[in-house]
């Protein structure tokens, strides 16, 4: 006689697996800026993918540019797992407080999650745009290493403009490495907060490693 199948356990409701936590970081919307505010979350554990950078649309399936900044919580080294979930508890270690999107999901259904995922996202300017000299510095950031120009620089083009779009590719890096290192050198920040603040170097977010400026030097490939 074959023996018979278990069937898996039917999930409705949280177990507080964990599932969920290893799978990656949320992003955060404009009601989770009071747990910014609060201290439960720290902008050292937050990362920017900003305006024109590529990311990846959960609910749409599709990798696509952003239309506006979406700050997420980093994950534990090299891992997914979020950075706020602690793995010898098993549990998250702001589960009174956490975000809007880890109270929305519901991993048997995610038509919660999936109506207010891409509505009302936070932006540095929601957390820092009222912080005089900062966000200056942020906007100036944004404006000289914009992602939809890269993308545009790094697109097939005309043979005889490939030089001059390398020497500017290669600038935009340049600027990018001097400023961080300036904003930790005179303000004193931890490096951590860089990710949020100016989002992820343009070096390592540059698309594609075949693109990326070779150090000091003139991107190669492009
Ligand atoms: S914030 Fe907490 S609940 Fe949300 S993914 Fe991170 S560890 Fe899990």
């Amino acid at each position: 006689m074959q023996a018979m199948q278990a069937k898996p356990p039917r999930i409705d409701a949280c177990t507080r697996c964990g599932a969920c936590c290893r799978a990656g970081g949320p992003a955060l919307h404009r009601e989770d800026r009071q747990l910014i505010v609060a201290g439960h979350i720290h902008t050292r554990d937050l990362y920017t993918i900003r305006r024109g950078e590529m990311a990846y649309d959960q609910i749409r399936g599709v990798a696509q540019p952003t239309r506006a900044d979406i700050i997420k919580i980093k994950g534990q080294g090299r891992s997914w797992t979020c950075r706020l979930f602690d793995a010898a508890a098993g549990a998250c270690r702001i589960y009174a407080e956490r975000p809007l999107e880890c109270r929305l999901l519901e991993c048997w259904n995610t038509d919660r999650l999936a109506r207010a995922y891409a509505r009302g996202r936070l932006t540095r300017r929601d957390v820092i745009g009222e912080i005089q000299g900062v966000w200056a510095v942020v906007e100036e950031h944004q404006r000289r290493c914009d992602h939809r120009r890269v993308l545009k620089l790094l697109a097939p083009g005309p043979d005889g403009r490939a030089e001059r779009r390398r020497r500017e590719l290669a600038a935009m890096v340049r600027y990018d490495e001097e400023l961080r290192a300036r904003v930790l050198a005179r303000i004193g920040l931890e490096a951590e907060m860089l990710d949020f603040l100016f989002g992820r170097p343009l070096r390592r977010t540059l698309p594609g490693l075949k693109a990326a400026p070779a150090p000091g030097g003139a991107p190669a490939g492009v």
